[in-house]
């Protein structure tokens, strides 16, 4: 009671495009008011309306937030469904705060503080039991609902590391389990070492693999996870703000071929993903440039000035946001996770024409150029935080890849553009022309 199940949990719905069940209400809406039940029908047939409603929820077909009854986890059988169907997060709250925000209000365990008081003591240890993780915060509750934490999860002995062998010179193996040392960054990516990945695993299926290294060393040991065995548990270790912020969080997973980037790969979610941004004291300027276009990139699809938060604050809200963006859609069917692509299609036309010789953070800075004018907008933001220089590039290839690129179909091109800051639009056809103009305005002369 008071823990703000209602506010965050709607809020959680909001960001997550889930419908939101509050059990209390939907009691309400069928039974007319909670204190007329507790008085006229006492707390025992609550408990009862309460488990049916609380069953209804968690047994649906269409994933929901819900937020349970204070009291629902005294029942045992709430409890087992917890346990099979939901990810349960316990809302922690002080006690005094939980009694100033109930306190004169018509909740019928709310009326004796003492009473209060000994009910929130009693039920903790239930709560403890039946939760997968506690938060105080939205954030908090999407980045545990994909498992992302600041702190390694406990591993089997059979653990396996895959380390970029750059960061495993830098900063050693993450725990002491066997180390399958990858060439650092995007050469890892390739069937070569995902063959030689396949052939030096030691595991059976109750194995897990741990991923440590930036996107390209999470993308081709996630792969090799997703595929040795028909599949083991992984463990992502993003050393990079790229891979802390994007690559490590979204279950996508796969490696390039020779006429192609991630074009063979499969998702395969982590069971957890450890968020330290201390390792990222090790990484090179041009690198965090990297990791900084997608902050930014992050914060103009979520609206919030995310790139002037301190790097851990500013790093959990970015991989908050993809979480509830990937939690709306897993396996990118609805359209829902293409709006991460925000100055993409720009981006990989201009890497593409560049023979990938610049870096892919510069590459999406002037691609947020072009998507924010389409939108109609202004780009100081990119301009300050990105500072973005045309490249060099033969303007007739950029085009050519932009034409080719995945999210072109049936010769139209669609953009993610922004209605405003926080108000992404997916898909935008726009006249090629006007596509072609945005395009060369990135290209130097
Ligand atoms: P990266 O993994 O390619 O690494 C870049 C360089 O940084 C390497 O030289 C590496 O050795 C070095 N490095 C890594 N951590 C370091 C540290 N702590 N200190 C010093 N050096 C360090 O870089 P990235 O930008 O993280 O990943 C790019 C890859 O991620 C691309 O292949 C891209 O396709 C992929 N990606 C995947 C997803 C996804 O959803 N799966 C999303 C975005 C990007």
């Amino acid at each position: 009671m008071g823990a703000g199940k209602t506010t965050i949990g709607r809020e959680v719905a909001r960001l997550t495009q889930r419908p939101f069940v509050d059990t209390d209400e939907v009691i309400q809406a069928r039974h007319g008011p909670i204190a007329r039940i507790f008085e006229e029908e006492g707390e025992g047939e609550f408990r009862r309306l309460e488990e049916d409603v609380a069953r209804e929820a968690l047994i649906s077909a269409r994933p929901a937030v819900i937020a349970l009854g204070g009291g629902a986890v005294t029942s045992s059988s709430t409890r087992d469904l917890l346990r099979e169907q939901a990810y349960t997060v316990w809302l922690v709250v002080e006690p005094d705060d939980a009694w100033s925000r109930v306190r004169a209000t018509d909740r019928p365990l709310a009326q004796d503080e003492r009473d209060f008081r000994r009910l929130f003591a009693d039920r903790e240890g239930l709560y403890a039991s039946a939760c997968d993780a506690r938060a105080l915060t939205v954030e908090d509750v999407l980045l545990g609902s994909l498992r992302i934490s600041s702190a390694p999860p406990g591993l089997p002995a059979r653990a396996a590391v895959v380390a970029d062998e750059h960061v495993l010179r830098l900063h050693g193996p993450p725990l002491g389990a066997r180390v399958h040392p990858v060439p650092a960054g995007e050469a890892a990516k390739s069937p070569a070492v995902l063959h030689r990945l396949w052939a030096e695993l030691r595991m059976g299926r109750a194995g897990v693999l741990v991923a440590f290294g930036g996107g390209s060393t999470t993308d081709v040991a996630g792969f090799a996870a997703a595929t040795y065995l028909r599949g083991v548990e992984w463990v992502a270790w993003p050393t990079t703000l790229v891979g802390q912020v994007d690559a490590a969080i979204g279950g996508k997973t796969g490696i390039n071929l020779e006429h192609g980037k991630n074009l063979v790969g499969a998702f395969h979610f982590p069971s957890a993903v450890v968020i330290d941004p201390s390792v990222l004291s090790t990484l090179p300027e041009r690198e965090r440039r990297n990791g900084m276009a997608e902050v930014v990139k992050t914060g103009l699809l979520a609206g919030k000035e995310v790139w002037n938060l301190a790097d851990e604050e500013m790093i959990r809200a970015c991989a908050a946001f993809k979480s509830a963006v990937v939690l709306a859609d897993p396996y990118e069917r609805t359209g829902r996770r293409a709006v991460l692509n925000l100055g993409h299609t720009f981006a990989h036309a201009l890497e593409t024409a560049s023979g990938y010789s610049i870096p892919h953070g510069e590459a999406v800075a002037l691609g947020l150029l072009a998507a924010l004018r389409l939108s109609g907008l202004e780009t100081d933001v990119v301009q300050e935080v990105l500072r973005p220089v045309p490249v060099r590039v033969d303007p007739e290839r950029a085009w050519a890849a932009l034409e080719r690129d995945k999210k072109a179909l049936d010769g139209r091109i669609r953009l993610v553009l922004l209605e405003r800051p926080g108000e992404p639009v997916f898909p935008v056809e726009l006249p090629a022309d006007e596509v072609r103009r945005a395009l060369a305005a990135l290209i130097a002369d």
